[in-house]
């Protein structure tokens, strides 16, 4: 038999554990379904888990760790009265209500839980290089996100890894701290649009590597630099730095929802603007799984509180 829930959470990064907080403080009893170690850079409490120190989370004037916020997210939520279990969501049908949630057996016709409502908070990965000694280095000079850690790389040098409108994004801003951006973009075009680009090219901060792909780190704990090869003669040569920021891409978390909800064009999930609502009524989503404009942990908390506010109020009605 089935184990009924009137919510349940796949997620726990800041917009899942902000819906747990919410619906478990409106009596629902959440059930947080907050994903398992895979590997070192899929883990339940998403992407804060890999960054060091926080330092735009409101609300923390002295800065915090990412994995001590998410832990401090987690315990509240717990005390709230939600469950929280380590285990991925390994099915969903979302056909018919109860909704249908499989986190073992997914063969088995019975799913593990039944709900009234979902909240997806999956999130999303950045794309990496997949090189030797990344993970370890994310947060130790490697970065995904300017916004959050360009403001540790002052009057220092740093390349940017990517040639889409993000790379050229946060090379623009890390220029406003770093004493030189080196951009390094795999062909002799861009594909950022022409108006980032010309900008980018005006800039005086900004230098272009064309032709050239990062092969390697350099740097055993922290990040002392890359190793590029030139597309082109094949040669290798060191490029030392003190940041390294991807900007390759991001893919969102939505693999569970292909045939269940409805997605937009570039994979991420559909919901109604300003609300949390999915195209299945009492579905709803939250945080990067829905975002691919501001990816920020205060946003995805803000928007995982949205999320559990719709949910209480559709189940109430
Ligand atoms: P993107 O447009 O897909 O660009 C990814 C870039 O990374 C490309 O230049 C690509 O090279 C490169 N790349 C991909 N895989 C790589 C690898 N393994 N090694 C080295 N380089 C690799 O992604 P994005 O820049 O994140 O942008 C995503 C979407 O958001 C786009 O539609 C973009 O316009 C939009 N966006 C808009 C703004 C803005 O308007 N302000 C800001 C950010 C993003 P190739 O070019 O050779 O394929």
């Amino acid at each position: 038999m089935p184990e009924h829930r009137q919510i349940i959470i796949i997620g726990s990064g800041p917009a899942g554990l902000t819906a747990a907080v919410y619906t478990a403080r409106a009596s629902l009893a959440p059930l947080v379904v907050e994903g398992e170690p895979s590997s070192m850079s899929d883990q339940p409490g998403g992407q804060l888990m890999l960054t060091t120190e926080v330092e735009n989370f409101p609300g923390f004037p002295d800065g915090i760790m990412g994995p001590e916020l998410m832990m401090n997210m987690r315990t509240q939520a717990l005390r709230f009265g939600a469950e929280i279990i380590t285990t991925k969501v390994r099915r969903v049908d979302f056909s018919e209500r109860p909704f249908k949630v499989w986190t073992d057996n997914v063969d088995h016709p019975e799913p593990t839980y039944t709900a009234e409502a979902v909240i997806v908070s999956t999130g999303a990965q950045s794309i990496m290089l997949d090189l030797p000694n990344e993970v370890p280095l994310i947060g130790h000079g490697l970065s995904t996100c300017a916004t959050c850690d360009g403001f540790f790389f002052r009057d220092q040098e740093i390349a940017v890894v990517g040639g889409g409108d993000s790379a050229l994004e946060e090379a623009g801003f890390l220029t406003k701290f770093a004493s030189k951006v080196t951009v390094i973009h795999r062909r002799d075009a861009l594909r950022a649009s022409q108006i980032m680009q010309d900008r980018a090219f005006a800039n005086p901060k900004i230098e272009f590597r064309w032709n050239s792909r990062v092969v390697g780190y350099l740097g055993d704990t922290k990040i002392a630099g890359v190793v590029v090869e030139d597309t082109v003669t094949g040669e290798r040569s060191d490029l030392r730095v003190d940041g390294v920021f991807i900007a390759i891409g991001h893919r969102p978390n939505t693999d569970l929802f292909q045939s269940h909800l409805e997605l937009l064009d570039n994979g991420y999930l559909k919901t109604t603007p300003g609300t949390s609502y999915t195209s299945v009524e009492g579905v709803f989503a939250c945080g990067d799984v829905q975002d691919f404009t501001y990816r920020q942990a205060i946003t995805a908390a803000g928007s995982g509180c949205m999320a559990a506010i719709d949910a209480e109020r559709w189940l109430h009605h």
